[in-house]
């Protein structure tokens, strides 16, 4: 951390202190100049950017993914704190990857892998929708037709 006076790397904490807000408060002196100032260190958590087929870009957001989970495993014998975990899971490994933007096709990918484990109807659901839709909410409005709910059976 520079001094923001003198721009010196060397400077000494003479406090720390952990705030309510998650936050950490550092209290720093520089050993250049001397002059004393603040830090505040927090958890930075940020969520890529979706870039769907079309080259469009939208935010990733878990209450999509849960739309199309629910719609995927509807009438399935699979319970709410599963589709939770899985949402938890996904998120995760989103945040992990620590890119900017990622394909949406690597959402896909990822709930298709867990869907296999969880359920093979769920999983065979949302796999035939997947290919031709690129985003949830496509997946939402198309599931809900008549000529999709066919094509399930078929
Ligand atoms: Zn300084």
């Amino acid at each position: 951390m520079n001094c923001p006076y003198c721009q010196s790397v060397d400077t000494k904490v003479l406090e720390t202190r952990s705030k309510q807000d998650n936050t950490i408060k550092r209290r720093r002196k520089c050993l250049s100049c001397h002059e004393k100032f603040n830090t505040v260190e927090r958890v930075t958590f940020h969520y890529p950017n979706i870039i769907k087929k079309d080259g469009s870009v939208q935010p990733y957001l878990p209450s999509k993914l849960r739309k199309g989970l629910e719609y995927a495993c509807q009438k399935r014998p699979i319970k709410i704190s599963q589709i939770e975990s899985i949402i938890t899971k996904i998120s995760k490994t989103v945040e992990q990857i620590n890119k900017r933007e990622i394909s949406s096709q690597i959402i896909g990918q990822l709930v298709l892998k867990e869907l296999k484990e969880l359920d093979q109807a769920a999983f065979v659901r949302f796999a035939s929708v997947y290919r031709s839709f690129d985003d949830i909410q496509e997946f939402v409005a198309a599931i809900k037709t008549d000529n999709l709910e066919i094509s399930y059976d078929q």
